[in-house]
């Protein structure tokens, strides 16, 4: 553990301490912030109470943000920091038009890159070893996670974005010990070598660490892409208006701890109804996050749209608290005659058809809009020079039916027909 006195903190111990940081987190916001002045509505901090009945309080939706940015203010209506404190500004990617602006103080890049540094840090990586990245340390927050590979002790090669071959030649060349990308390239990758002379499982990369978008800890994808790299898989996740990777898995591969303990307090809701779920054990449902000692601009209980299964089982690697796996972003549910369905999911379950299939998978929804009727359409493809039949289709079928409980109409597809990405894969077509 890279700070095992914070790490395997008993956890309420960490909540009581959260619970004076977010106290004074509080505070701080009724001051400075002009958003939460407004949506609050208190006449002080106490009257809001302690950690405990955080819940009481409204949520935070992007949206909300982004409706009080202006000419003078392309932040927002949240920003508590003057210029003068502000050290950076990140973007996150929009969907439309102008992006979101994340400001930081000192203060904030400093917590940024110790939670981030815990995360990556319990992959196993460490003092010492090579890890190369395929992120650009460009305008987007999991560009502030970099640094954290020097924290770690880590000998940092950065190959950036977007270039296969440079990051291949790395490998051979410099006989990295880790890599860090999309879980989607992970896959991409796992086949593609064979074309370039390259063979991947009897490289020096012993760990792939994902992060970036869902579905990297789901136990047949995982599998596959281990198969793949013949490495150990374990992934990290964060959200731009909150911080990257926040959460990152340990060796024993059963959800990520949260590295951003004391920075952030994590809480889960019923995405339909809003209502607060207690995190226990194999409970599920949407991460809210909380800043607890941000400066430039906190956020209170704002929506991830991340749909994450929860862990509070002891962890053998002796880190403490709740650990998450996100299986969905709320935002790509299909709901099937009344059944949730997450495009990650359904790639999870024809991941175990390996070696049949690629592990590319493409859902393709017939009706606008969230809900659809069943046959819900999935283009699955093919591994390479695999002929594929009938009856693995109905096979696929099959087994969506009896894990996922959705009706599919399977269509097999050749190898390298679905389009491929470096960064985030598309899983849904309209
Ligand atoms: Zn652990």
């Amino acid at each position: 553990m890279l700070e095992p006195e914070v790490e395997s903190r008993p956890w309420d111990e960490q909540l009581a301490l959260d619970d004076e940081s977010y106290r004074d987190q509080l505070s701080y916001l009724l001051e400075r912030s002009p958003f939460y002045g407004d949506k609050l509505g208190l006449a002080s901090a106490a009257e809001a109470g302690g950690l405990a009945d955080v819940g009481s309080l409204p949520l935070t939706e992007k949206a909300e943000l982004k409706a009080t940015t202006t000419p003078d203010n392309p932040v927002g209506a949240h920003l508590c920091a003057s210029p003068s404190e502000i050290v950076r500004i990140y973007s996150t990617s929009g969907t439309t038009g102008t992006p979101s602006y994340v400001p930081l103080t000192a203060e904030d890049v400093e917590s940024w890159v110790t939670g981030s540094a815990r995360s990556y840090g319990a992959s196993g990586v460490g003092p010492g070893q090579t890890i190369v990245s395929t992120y650009d340390a460009g305008p987007f927050v999991a560009g502030a996670a970099l640094t954290a590979f020097e924290r770690i002790g880590l000998r940092h090669v950065p190959v950036g974005t977007g270039n296969t071959d440079r990051l291949l030649l790395a490998i051979e060349l410099l006989r990295p010990d880790a890599v860090v990308l999309s879980p989607s390239y992970a896959a991409h990758l796992g086949d593609v070598p064979a074309d370039r002379g390259v063979d991947l499982r009897a490289s020096s990369v012993g760990h792939v660490l994902v992060a970036g978008e869902p579905g990297g800890g789901e136990p047949e994808f995982r599998a596959l892409l281990e198969e793949g790299w013949g490495a150990r898989v374990t992934e990290a996740m964060g959200i731009g208006d909150i911080g990257p990777s926040l959460w990152g898995e340990c060796e024993q591969q059963e959800g990520m701890h949260l590295g951003a303990r004391g920075f952030v307090h994590a809480e889960l809701i019923d995405p339909e109804t809003e209502a607060a779920l207690p995190l226990g054990d194999g409970a599920s449902g949407e991460l809210v996050l909380t800043h607890l000692r941000h400066r430039a601009a906190p956020l209170l209980r704002f929506r991830t749209r991340d749909h994450v299964e929860v862990r509070t089982s002891p962890c053998a690697c002796g880190r403490t608290g709740p650990r998450v796996r996100c299986v969905g972003r709320t935002d790509d549910m299909l709901v099937v005659r009344g059944v949730n369905v997450f495009p990650s999911a359904v790639r999870d379950v024809v991941a175990a058809f390996a070696p049949e299939v690629s592990g590319h998978v493409l859902v393709r929804p017939a009706a606008p809009g969230v809900k659809q009727e069943p046959p819900l359409p999935v283009s699955v493809e093919l591994a390479r020079d695999r002929p594929g039949d009938e009856a693995l289709a109905d096979a696929i079928r099959d087994r969506l039916r009896s894990v996922l409980v959705v009706e599919t109409r399977v269509e097999l597809v050749p190898w390298g027909t679905l389009q491929r990405s470096e960064y985030k894969s598309k899983l849904v077509e309209r």
